[in-house]
């Protein structure tokens, strides 16, 4: 069970976690520079004590609540609350940070069975009272922020047992609320894996990954959540619903389909079944270097469009290629050999700002060779040139690491968000183009005189297409830090639509992409997200604001 009191209530990771900036004496001057300042403010947090929150559950309520769950389930105390009031997008830290716990839930309950939800269910349909499901609360879109005060937050953190690993079928089953460590921890003792490692894994959960159609950082190879997911039992307050497990089936639409991408509006997924694979033997991370963006993309596009099955292909562009670098080599100073190695990466003709391509090779000992030495010879006829396992290693080492920098940067006035997207291989320099300049354009408005820092990498690939990534570093409009946000969003936002991106490959609609669902759906589509909603919660209590957007006349 994750224990919420060992994580941090208003940001990222464990409550002890090391200080991120250890042996990097000059990132301050490093940022200071990237956001055009001479010195930054100190903008510590709030304590937990001084936090605003809203009452907790009227005591008739709670003692319902109680008898249903017992009493070990119904958590009212400022800190439990406090922890469950947002999700971890910048709005929600900087709110947190302020002190704002104002959308904290009324309680926080945690069911321990998928009938004990039905129950909650009824109570909630009954006294009309909104009820959140919070897996590891990681949503960064605004998907686990609150609707209006009285909500109940449903944690699944107690249902989290694995229940089956199926060696014939290659099937395992657990609870929804199974966190990431959890669930590998179980499989890789049997020797498998689901192989889905999103950078937020150490704090998320197998439903919340199902319920905001997740990719992990290796899609390539493990697939995203769409398609591991081989079912569902979904707890509904229309009733219990067990989906269809067929490898597969032509017995019209797939249904469980629905379940991936419902951000707790239709039900509270309580156990998944998911497709799982051999633990791979190997695991071979390497860099490659190319002249530009463009060819690096094209080498991308060429491998998996032939078949050259990769676990992972993640294009750096210069911008964050350099600050990456930089970030790294910070502390340290250069040392013969990486002098001589970027010697060597001008002279074979990489250029003076080089894109860096992490490839990620996994599989039995022949089949990962296979893989990079296929994907290889893409590389190199697109001008990249391999520069050994050192880059790889040292990403996969710390690949989970780089949020807890939000927290340092937020502590010191400057905010730090990102934004995803997705498009046809056609549109992609056009659509990274569009969406680099609208961040930059966004954020020299908010910051006469000073700059951001707009970095970008691709991070998933496919035949068709792939996902653009991008990170953004600016300074923050301190007292105005939440407006500010929303401007730079709105802009940003509307240029991956009319760029002809999705609105998100991977991070979901929440609250906050909700205005731009309907540009992708279309009119019926939406009708039909609104039928099947008032199908399986006639009284609209699950997950209230986001997902669907507003109805016109409700506005
Ligand atoms: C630093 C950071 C890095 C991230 N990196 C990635 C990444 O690489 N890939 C990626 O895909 N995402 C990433 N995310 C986003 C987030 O971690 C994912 O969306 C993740 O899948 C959410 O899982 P969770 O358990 O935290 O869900 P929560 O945040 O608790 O919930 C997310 C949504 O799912 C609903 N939900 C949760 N559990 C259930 C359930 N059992 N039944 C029904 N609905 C449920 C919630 O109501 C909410 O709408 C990142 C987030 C952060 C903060």
């Amino acid at each position: 069970v994750t224990d919420r009191r060992a994580l941090r209530w208003n940001g990222w990771g464990p409550v002890d976690q090391p200080d991120p900036l250890t042996g990097r004496p000059g990132f301050w001057a490093l940022v200071a520079d990237a956001v055009g300042a001479t010195t930054l403010p100190e903008t510590p947090a709030q304590e937990l004590e001084t936090v605003r929150l809203p009452p907790p559950l009227a005591a008739p309520h709670l003692r319902r609540l109680e008898e249903l769950l017992g009493s070990e389930a119904v958590l009212t105390d400022r800190r439990e609350r406090a922890a469950r009031a947002r999700g971890r997008s910048y709005p929600d830290l900087v709110a947190l940070r302020a002190g704002d716990a104002t959308s904290a839930p009324a309680a926080v309950v945690l069911p321990a069975t998928t009938e004990q939800v039905l129950a909650l269910l009824s109570f909630a349909a009954e006294t009309g009272s909104p009820v959140v499901p919070i897996g590891g609360g990681t949503s960064v879109v605004g998907g686990v922020s609150g609707p209006p005060w009285p909500w109940i937050a449903v944690d699944t953190a107690r249902m989290s047992s694995v229940l089956e690993v199926d060696e014939v079928n290659r099937t395992a089953t657990a609870g929804a609320g199974i966190d990431g460590p959890a669930l590998e921890a179980a499989l890789n003792e049997r020797g498998y894996t689901l192989g889905h490692f999103p950078q937020s894994f150490r704090h998320s959960t197998l439903g919340g990954w199902i319920a905001a159609s997740g990719a992990g950082q290796q899609s390539n190879r493990y697939g995203r959540a769409a398609d591991w997911m081989l079912r569902a039992t979904v707890a509904t307050p229309s009733g219990a619903w067990r989906t269809e497990a067929f490898p597969w089936s032509a017995a019209g639409p797939r249904l469980g389909s629905l379940l991936v991408g419902s951000e707790g509006v239709l039900g509270i997924l309580t156990e998944a079944t998911v497709r799982i694979r051999r633990l791979p033997e190997v695991r071979d991370y390497r860099g490659y270097i190319f002249p530009d963006f463009a060819s690096g993309a094209a080498a991308v596009r060429s491998a998996v469009q032939n078949d050259c099955r990769p676990a992972m292909l993640r294009l750096l562009d210069p911008a964050e290629t350099r600050f990456l670098g930089a970030v790294e080599r910070l502390g340290r100073s250069p040392s013969l050999t990486s002098r001589v190695f970027a010697r060597v990466v001008i002279a074979r003709g990489a250029g003076a700002t080089p894109c860096l391509l992490i490839g990620g090779f996994e599989g039995g000992k022949e089949e990962a060779e296979r893989s990079r030495r296929d994907t290889e010879r893409h590389i190199r006829r697109e001008g990249g040139i391999p520069v050994g396992a050192r880059p790889g290693r040292s990403w996969y080492a710390s690949r989970f690491d780089l949020p807890a920098l939000r927290d340092v940067l937020l502590a010191r006035g400057v905010g730090v968000d990102t934004v995803e997207t997705a498009g046809p291989w056609s549109d992609l320099s056009h659509l990274k183009a569009s969406i680099g300049s609208a961040l930059e354009r966004a954020i020299a408005e908010e910051a006469p005189g000073r700059h951001g820092l707009v970095l970008a990498h691709l991070s998933h690939s496919y035949p068709e297409g792939a996902a653009l990534y991008f990170t953004f570093v600016f300074p923050q409009r301190l007292g105005d830090e939440i407006e500010q946000w929303r401007r730079i969003k709105q802009a940003v936002s509307e240029t991956i639509v009319s760029a002809g991106g999705t609105i998100t490959h991977h991070h979901g609609i929440g609250e906050d992409h909700r205005p731009w669902l309907a540009a992708e759906k279309g009119d019926v589509g939406i009708e039909l997200l609104r039928a099947l909603k008032a199908t399986l919660d006639p009284s609209g209590v699950l997950n209230p604001g986001t997902l669907l957007p507003d109805r016109v006349e409700d506005r």
